[in-house]
């Protein structure tokens, strides 16, 4: 007969070789190592203690006893097939592993699609916007009140435009402030440069809002109209200097960018 290996079969197993060894010695096997139960015990002890150790066989002629060995069928079926258990478990992890791997993978590529995509939907709003917003605005409204050239003597190198005291001053374009303080006759001033070169710049204002080094837009709010150094009334003096200097006239430079003064 044989006896199944102990990890594997268990009480019922175990009962059941046991089984097979009384059946012997009882002379009474029916079928697949289901006894007639009788009193026994003996197997009750065994079964109790839960210790089977293996019964030799008795000479008592040819005998069959059917023994379950768990997995037997399908180990059986598998090695008909050239299979093997352990090979199958081992290709099963792997595809549960590769699986895994490809739907990472997958999910990454998703979400770096939609990042791609999104930043890329920035990029076109920012650029729409950018497209939308002014390139050249007028520096602060009010009244023109005196163009640039020959004036009292003297040449006037900007234009004025006058209102109250605390009135809006603006970057004329996109640019950094170069410059923002105290400077002679105008009292205090900001000077912005632009990305073409170009500085604009803007005198006795009443309060620097933007400081030097700051990045401003065209339209951002630099400083109020004031009434500082050499002032006849709250205006603000308005220069354009391109060419690394050359004082231009502004309302000409204005109008060319299409703002009238
Ligand atoms: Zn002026």
């Amino acid at each position: 007969m044989e006896i199944t290996k102990p990890t594997l079969g268990g009480r019922a197993a175990a009962a059941v070789v046991v089984a097979g060894a009384l059946a012997t010695t009882a002379g009474v096997v029916n079928g697949w190592g289901a006894v007639d139960a009788q009193p026994n015990t003996e197997l009750a002890a065994k079964l109790a203690a839960n210790t089977f150790a293996p019964q030799p066989a008795q000479a008592q002629g040819p005998q069959t006893v059917h023994v379950i060995q768990p997995g037997l069928e399908a180990a059986k079926l598998m090695r008909a097939q050239q299979m093997d258990a352990g090979q199958h478990v081992g290709e099963a992890i792997k595809f549960a592993q590769d699986g895994y791997t490809v739907r990472q993978a997958e999910i990454k590529r998703v979400a770096d699609e939609q990042a791609v995509a999104q930043a890329a939907e920035a990029s076109r709003i920012a650029a729409e916007e950018a497209a939308k917003r002014p390139k050249v605005v007028k520096p602060a409204e009010g009244s023109f009140t005196s163009g640039y050239g020959g004036r009292w003597g003297t040449t006037h190198y900007g234009v004025d435009i006058a209102n109250a005291i605390g009135t809006p001053i603006v970057s004329a374009m996109d640019g950094v402030v170069v410059e923002a303080g105290p400077a002679s006759g105008f009292g205090l001033w900001v000077r912005v440069q632009h990305t073409d070169g170009t500085i604009t710049v803007y005198g006795h204002v009443n309060e620097i809002i933007a400081a030097q080094g700051t990045q401003v837009k065209a339209g951002d709010l630099i400083a109020t109209i004031g009434n500082r150094g050499q002032s006849t009334g709250p205006h603000l003096h308005f220069e354009v200097w391109v060419n690394g200097g050359q004082k231009v006239d502004p309302q000409a430079w204005l109008t060319e960018r299409g703002i009238a003064l």
